[in-house]
């Protein structure tokens, strides 16, 4: 599932950060080049899973955390078709339900909130 946490890029696990950088790249694909891109784009954007106006700085973000972890980040991001979702993303919802699917990133959470 397409999903756009922009919650603390410290507080994703791995695979949850590998996870939400794959999904920048595909959706930009989809939006660019699937037959259904803009209705694919529209249903993610009602669901406040994505915001097109955010694409670029959250990828950079999720770049430079990649990279502070070791991992190859070699695929630049530009946008700049259609805006799809924009102010949709729900930061206090993501940021309760991230933790309840993910063991990982809820111990992860927990930590950062004790360091701030
Ligand atoms: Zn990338
Ligand atoms: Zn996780």
């Amino acid at each position: 599932m397409t999903r756009m946490w922009c919650l603390p890029t410290e507080i994703l696990c791995d695979d949850h950060l590998r996870g939400e950088h794959a999904e920048h790249h595909q959706l930009v694909g989809t939006i660019q080049s699937h037959p259904h891109g803009e209705a694919i784009a529209e249903g993610h954007a009602e669901k406040g899973n994505i915001d097109t106006t955010r694409l670029e700085e959250r990828h950079a973000r999720l770049a430079t955390e990649m990279e502070r972890r070791d991992m190859n980040h070699d695929s630049p991001l530009a946008y700049d078709g259609p805006t799809y979702g924009a102010g949709a993303i729900d930061l206090e919802m993501n940021r309760t339900d991230l933790p309840d699917r993910c063991e990982d990133c809820a111990a992860r959470a927990r930590k950062h909130s004790r360091s701030q």
